[in-house]
């Protein structure tokens, strides 16, 4: 098995997420909570529901940001994530 390649393979919807998470729950404090376990949970639970976009580390950078401009993935990721945080928030793991 090989477990590391000069080239990593990552998923541009990491990142994404994460990014469209922040802006529209995290910086408007729209949580009811915000502590790291349950902003963790609710990216998981997202990122099992958007289908993955997997790049290399090498062409990534400009291929996320290209994803990231299309209104129509922001918005089916915007409405995973807003599920997520509803079940998050009546089920937190804490
Ligand atoms: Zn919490």
């Amino acid at each position: 098995m090989i477990f590391s390649r000069d080239l990593s393979i990552l998923n541009a919807m990491e990142p994404i997420v994460s990014n469209l998470f922040e802006d529209n729950y995290v910086k408007t404090g729209a949580l009811k909570c915000d502590c790291e376990k349950c902003q963790i949970d609710i990216i998981l639970l997202t990122l099992n529901h958007v289908a993955p976009h997997y790049t290399s580390s090498q062409t990534g950078e400009a291929y996320i940001k290209a994803l990231y401009q299309e209104p129509q993935l922001q918005s089916d990721i915007l409405r995973e994530i807003t599920n997520a945080v509803k079940v998050i928030a009546e089920r937190p793991n804490h």
